[in-house]
């Protein structure tokens, strides 16, 4: 028998969007329903942004210790425990669990229910033993790895995101289809623990990226061994005793022990009955309007699976955990206090955490240009400038800020080995609308490596320093005494 619930918010999904709609709106004392068919916590969690940095952390390390002589310490060549890395990436999971936990989010008050929802007409959805009919709906069901389809990929075992993390061995040989920001940040810290690694990226790696960033970036990863392929035209994969091999236009073939995947996302919204509920859908996921909100107004998508649309055009996907929660927000917004909401792309940070990171907040210089002509400023600052980074041998990279009329900030992006906490920043400039005065002339303390964004700012004032009118100002004071 189906029991039937009515809530006053049904969420599908419980990873980054979905966890966050549920805690928010059970702070607000909301009755919720929060329906999960796989793991808590989603992607992010157990096959995502959690592991990827654990991975990436003990990749840290070793380069570290492979540094280590530059500073006068010597610990020899460090020697990689892959089964400890595999342990040290489990329990950083496990720490973070009871964070998204069915337990965590029935004490606060959340009905979970475990099993694929889908919609049977548009106001009720069946999951398990229960019907549910809520006043409004989040889908907030995320995506998947894309596959590529290679002529033979199905003949060979290849990994992706969801079973990279659970292998005990250090391949040996990697071939990595696919040079975006998982693909490059996966590479370099197989790379970094001791794999040969072939990155094939069918146009360029880095391609979104401002050129004078992306710069230190490419020259690292080569410099760290990476065989990068670009514009790669893969024309089939073989099957090998061990691992498979990777037959390229160019005659050329790449031979390798495993074979990662990291080719796009493709959003999930399979068997969900959005047909009957009245949503439609696209290439990149649930189409919504700024607002998030689908066809049939009770409901919203979020995250991964959202595709947003404003004055009829689609933004295309923005596929990180912050956006999710950020889309959360709007979302508790528009349903709990019916405000009028519209997500802001101009807000949208991202980071790559290869090493060094490369961070970008708002407009791209090229962006800008596009939109304001040759009224942007692009004030520059290099690393190799700054004390601190200087002290820590870590002067790879500059900061590079856009500035259109009148002073306002219009993007922010930074690569250096930090770049990603130095980000935050310019983060909140650009949500809060600061002009460029405000981040030339507060106190930042010396010697730190975040110091570098505030020199980018001053030099917008170093035309100033120069000016006759300022040079007269100054002429005339001196007069007066
Ligand atoms: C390797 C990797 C590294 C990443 N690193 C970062 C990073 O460093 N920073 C960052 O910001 N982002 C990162 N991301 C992206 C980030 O993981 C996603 O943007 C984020 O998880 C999206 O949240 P979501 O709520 O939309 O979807 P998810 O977190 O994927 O959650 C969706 C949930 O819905 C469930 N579900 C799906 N369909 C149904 C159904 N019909 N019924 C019930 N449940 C269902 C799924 O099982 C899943 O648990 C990374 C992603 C990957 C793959």
């Amino acid at each position: 028998v189906s029991r039937i619930l009515t809530p006053d918010i049904c969420i599908i999904g419980a990873g980054s969007g979905g966890l966050s709609v549920a805690a928010a709106a059970a702070a607000f004392g909301v009755d919720v329903v929060l329906i999960e068919r796989a793991r808590m916590g989603g992607d992010c969690l157990n096959v995502g942004c959690v592991p990827s940095k654990a991975l990436i952390a003990a990749a840290k390390r070793a380069t570290m210790i492979r540094e280590a002589p530059g500073f006068g310490i010597h610990a020899g060549d460090p020697s990689v425990d892959f089964p400890a890395v595999a342990a040290h990436i489990r329990s950083v999971i496990a720490a973070i669990a009871p964070n998204d936990s069915v337990q965590r989010f029935t004490r606060l008050g959340v009905t979970v229910i475990a099993g694929h929802a889908r919609f049977t007409d548009p106001r009720t959805v069946e999951v398990a033993d229960a019907t549910i009919r809520a006043r409004r709906f989040v889908i907030a069901t995320g995506s998947r790895p894309a596959i590529p389809e290679i002529a033979g990929l199905d003949q060979v075992p290849f990994l992706t995101n969801e079973t990279i993390f659970d292998i005990d061995t250090l391949p040996s040989r990697l071939a990595v289809v696919g040079g975006g920001a998982i693909g490059l940040e996966l590479s370099q810290a197989y790379r970094r623990l001791g794999s040969e690694v072939t990155v094939l990226e069918a146009g360029k790696i880095l391609a979104r990226e401002d050129p004078d960033l992306a710069a230190p970036i490419r020259a690292r990863l080569v410099a760290d061994g990476l065989n990068i392929v670009e514009d790669a035209r893969i024309l089939r994969v073989e099957p090998r005793p061990q691992g498979a091999a990777l037959i390229l236009a160019d005659c050329d073939r790449v031979e390798a022990t495993h074979l990662l995947v990291a080719a796009g996302r493709s959003p999930n919204v399979e068997d969900l009955g959005l047909a009957i509920a009245g949503i439609s859908t696209d290439r990149d996921g649930i189409v919504v309007d700024a607002g998030l909100r689908t066809a049939n107004r009770g409901v919203y998508a979020i995250g991964d699976v959202a595709s947003v649309y404003h004055r009829g055009a689609r933004r295309g996907p923005a596929r990180f955990t912050h956006w999710a929660n950020y889309h959360a927000g709007l979302v508790l917004r528009s349903i709990l206090f019916r405000l009028p909401v519209s997500e802001n792309r101009d807000l949208l940070p991202r980071v790559t955490f290869t090493d060094p990171e490369i961070a970008q907040v708002g407009l791209t210089e090229a962006e800008a240009r596009l939109r304001f002509g040759d009224r942007v400023r692009a004030l520059i600052w290099p690393r190799s400038a700054n004390d601190r980074a200087e002290a820590e041998r870590e002067t790879e990279g500059l900061v590079k800020v856009i500035v259109g009329p009148g002073g306002r900030i219009l993007g922010a992006g930074m690569v250096g080995r930090n770049a990603g906490e130095e980000l935050n920043l310019w983060s909140l400039a650009l949500t809060r609308g600061l002009k460029i005065g405000a981040m030339a002339t507060f106190i930042s303390p010396y010697p730190t490596q975040t110091e570098i964004g505030k020199r980018a700012a001053v030099t917008s004032f170093a035309s100033n320093l120069t000016s006759p009118l300022v040079r007269r100002i100054l002429a005339a004071l001196r007069l007066l005494g």
